[in-house]
């Protein structure tokens, strides 16, 4: 979604406001996918004479794997930012906001921006995931039932062969 922000800040009078959905391409997400589809929201206003603020926000379900068990993880974000700007940051070098030369904002890119920055790369299923089984290599929650042999008792086994 491009909104024109610099025919906003220098012809609209009233606060504006949409509602698109995300489009997702290729290569922005490679630890997690998405679950679509995500709705954005989006309001620009003028803030005193000079500024304005733009505000967005949407949840986002991601779906990831745990990076000790590597058991599905679905989890939901809600991205709230504000960004505040001016005409004169708009037709600087100062803008850190996705604008085009002529001050068109790419809004869709800086929600997926603002997901790479909110949405951790590295998830947990649980904070005290015990991760997988060294003997069977599934999950120790699902609880296998191995025996894990310590080294002790490994090495005791060896002594009793080489007795
Ligand atoms: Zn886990
Ligand atoms: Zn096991």
């Amino acid at each position: 979604m491009q909104f024109d922000l610099f025919q906003f800040i220098t012809r609209a009078a009233q606060p504006a406001e949409r509602t698109f959905t995300l489009e997702i391409g290729e290569g922005w997400f490679s630890d997690y996918s998405i679950a679509e589809p995500v709705q954005v929201h989006f309001t620009v206003q003028h803030e005193g004479t000079s500024r304005v603020k733009l505000a967005m926000w949407f949840d986002v379900q991601t779906n990831a794997e745990c990076a000790r068990c590597l058991e599905p993880v679905t989890n939901t974000y809600q991205i709230r930012q504000e960004y505040m700007t001016s005409l004169e940051e708009l037709q600087s070098d100062l803008c850190d906001l996705p604008v085009s030369g002529r001050g068109m904002l790419d809004v869709n890119q800086l929600a997926l921006s603002e997901i790479s920055l909110q949405v951790p790369q590295v998830v947990l299923c649980s904070e005290d995931c015990q991760g997988l089984c060294p003997v069977c290599g599934s999950p120790r929650k699902l609880g296998c039932g191995c025996v894990e042999q310590s080294a002790d008792e490994r090495l005791s086994i060896f002594d009793q062969l080489l007795s």
